[in-house]
């Protein structure tokens, strides 16, 4: 079923771009929603700034009155949309730092170099209380660097092995991915080694 509508566009549209109205023919609007929710925007629009401060006095007015039922109500919402909310604010917060990165970093030095005695103090504290939960995630970092013969690990067996300095090693970076080849070639062999002693 169609119907053409009365209000600005004047189209003929069919019956369910109507909003539902009782009372008139057929229990639907003569405009269609599309004109109806321009109008309401046009109405908004003109009208808003008009009615501001008289709004903001109702609001306030109803807020001294209704405080607590506001609160509980704030509560239960907040209750049920826990997990809904810690995404989205975690994705904010995410966005927050990608948008500003270079304006929060120097605002965390500056406010590190502020109050470095405290942190320091701060950090200590910490390592004291949570020594054993530390040592066990450097133990399974390192296994893992490893593993993956990370550049870090690469770095530190340079260092060790051979002696060269950190200065030394980035001024020849090919070391890096040089010796890495050399540990791979090495746990290879050893892997041979193992499954031959093994089958024999
Ligand atoms: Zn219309």
């Amino acid at each position: 079923m169609e119907r053409t509508c009365r209000g600005p566009c004047g189209e003929t549209k069919s019956i369910e771009e109507f909003p539902l109205h009782q009372g008139c023919i057929g229990g639907r609007a003569p405009v269609c929603k599309e004109c109806k929710n321009r109008k309401g925007r046009e109405r908004h629009k003109k009208t808003y700034h008009l009615n501001k401060e008289k709004r903001n006095q109702t609001w306030r007015e109803y807020y001294h009155r209704s405080k607590d039922k506001i609160y509980a109500h704030r509560k239960i919402y907040d209750q049920e949309n826990k997990e809904r909310f810690a995404d989205r604010d975690k994705k904010r917060r995410k966005e927050y730092y990608i948008n500003n990165k270079s304006e929060l970093r120097i605002r965390n030095k500056k406010n590190y170099e502020a109050n470095k005695d405290k942190y320091l103090e701060q950090q200590k504290e910490y390592k004291k209380l949570n020594k054993d939960i530390i040592s066990e995630k450097t133990k399974v970092r390192n296994r893992k660097q490893r593993i993956i013969l990370s550049d870090n690990y690469i770095l530190n067996q340079l260092k060790q092995r051979f002696g060269l300095t950190y200065k030394k090693i980035r001024q020849h970076p090919e070391l890096i991915e040089n010796h890495r080849q050399q540990i791979k070639l090495k746990r290879l062999l050893k892997q041979k080694k193992d499954e031959n002693s093994t089958t024999s």
